[in-house]
């Protein structure tokens, strides 16, 4: 699926820059999941990264990167390369480019030091690098692990012709180090430099089981008059969602975005499941937690991948009971009780056979609701009447069962995490069909298949 750059946000507040440090990113041993993450929390909060740019573990390339980035950016963001090892050298090489003497900050040695009491360990002597601090820095302590997060300010900052102040910070390599810092210590301070004043005001819709054109066709025009008072709209597609993001700075920002979010749910309510960082998944089990109901699932093709998100969420076994991976004939007939007659005369990627499953699902763990998929992955597999890409989902309730075919003519992940999706959507829908809102069945096993 397209994923298209949201372009409306690239307009400038802080200008940020972000500049990503390890060889290892380069040679495609790693992926650079600080660049998403850390772009994502700032644009959420309305400082969207104007640059970034991934450089290797060596002086030159870091000193370089980080000049040219404070000869534009107000602000830098560095990760990485704050370690104990040789090719850890942020931190020497930034306190060199700005003239700035490390020293070694007895606090943090403290706090390193108990880091590997508190775990029984000795601490290696290399490990006392960490606690050597540039001048004038302030020190982010790091819960996680030894190496702090270090924040600087420049005033001035004699990289840019007029000497415009500008901050940099530098934070650790390992994500479950800078994730915690960067939320719990560097984004209140960013916070309260750039007060809320300052920041668009923003809202992000997410959207199933329709396609973004779609959306776009929908919402476009009757949001044309807010647009032309400064709304500007992003469209951002995954596999099986389409997310719409308001924006709108200045005064009135919050009254403008509120009114776009009105016009939006109001034409393609049915479809929105939630906003901001809710996730459709998160979404139908506080539905059934809240409905007191449970939950089981039989799998073919995603297998597992459906229980495997449902159990990601704290708290799932009071609304899931459990699910099957039933990848062969075999399988669905001993776990499920899918009938042999069943799968001879209409093959195992059938409606038949997703009824069955889930029939088996629901009546074996004694659930309110069951889920039922079978489809084919490919890349082989296929035939003229059930190609590459068909799947049957199947949603089992207290009164009655009920199949969607759909056709996701996608790689195998891609097709795995769609018809996920779409099971998730069927049973969403399911469940608010008693809401006054909500579409009839048939309306919205056609908005599924669209
Ligand atoms: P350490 O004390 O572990 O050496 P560090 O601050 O020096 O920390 P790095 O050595 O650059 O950080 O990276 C440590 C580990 O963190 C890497 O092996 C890698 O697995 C992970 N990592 C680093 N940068 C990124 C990134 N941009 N995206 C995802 N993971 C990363």
């Amino acid at each position: 699926l397209a994923q298209r750059i949201d372009r409306s946000l690239i307009t400038r507040s802080v200008t940020i820059e972000l500049i990503n440090t390890g060889s290892e990113l380069l040679l495609g041993r790693v992926l650079n999941t600080h660049q998403q993450w850390i772009c994502r929390q700032l644009a959420d909060r309305g400082h969207v990264v104007q640059r970034q740019v991934t450089v290797p573990d060596t002086a030159i390339d870091i000193s370089q990167a980080v000049r040219e980035a404070l000869s534009r950016a107000e602000g830098v963001i560095t990760t990485g390369g704050l370690g104990p090892t040789s090719d850890d050298l942020t931190r020497l090489e930034i306190a060199r480019l700005l003239g700035r003497p490390l020293r070694e900050d007895a606090a943090v040695l403290d706090q390193i030091q108990s880091f590997f009491t508190r775990r029984n360990r000795s601490m290696p002597a290399s490990t006392a690098l960490q606690a050597m601090v540039p001048e004038g820095a302030i020190v982010l302590p790091n819960t996680c692990g030894t190496a702090p997060g270090l924040l600087l300010e420049l005033d001035p900052n004699t990289f840019q012709s007029d000497n415009r102040p500008a901050w940099l910070v530098m934070l650790p390599g390992p994500p479950r180090e800078l994730q915690p810092l960067f939320t719990t210590q560097f984004l209140p301070w960013l916070l309260a430099r750039y007060p809320e004043t300052q920041r668009p005001a923003a809202c992000t819709l997410r959207s199933v089981g329709i396609g973004e054109s779609q959306v776009e066709q929908l919402i476009a025009s009757p949001l044309t008059p807010l647009v032309n008072t400064g709304l500007e709209i992003g469209y951002c597609a995954r596999p099986g969602e389409v997310d719409v993001r308001l924006i709108a700075r200045g005064p009135g920002a919050d009254r403008v975005v509120a009114r776009a979010e009105a016009i939006v749910r109001d034409l393609i309510g049915d479809h929105i499941y939630g906003q901001d960082d809710d996730e459709l998944d998160t979404v139908v089990m506080r539905l059934l937690r809240n409905r007191r109901h449970t939950l089981a699932v039989a799998e073919s093709c995603t297998g597992g991948l459906l229980a495997h998100r449902l159990t990601n969420i704290p708290g799932a076994s009071t609304v899931f009971a459990g699910g099957f991976v039933t990848y062969g004939n075999q399988a669905k007939q001993d776990c499920l009780g899918v009938q042999p007659e069943t799968l001879a005369a209409h093959g195992a990627v059938s409606e038949a056979t997703a009824r069955e499953m889930a029939r088996g699902a629901r009546d074996r763990l004694r659930t309110d609701y069951s889920l039922a998929i079978t489809g084919i992955a490919g890349p082989d597999g296929g035939s003229p009447d059930k190609p590459v890409g068909t799947a049957f989902v199947a949603i089992a309730g207290p009164d009655q069962v009920l199949v969607l075919r759909l056709f996701n003519p996608l790689e195998r992940l891609s097709f795995k995490q769609v018809v996920c999706q779409q099971a998730l959507q069927l049973l969403r829908r399911t469940l608010l069909v008693n809401s006054p809102s909500a579409p009839s069945s048939l309306q919205f096993c056609q908005d599924l298949n669209r």
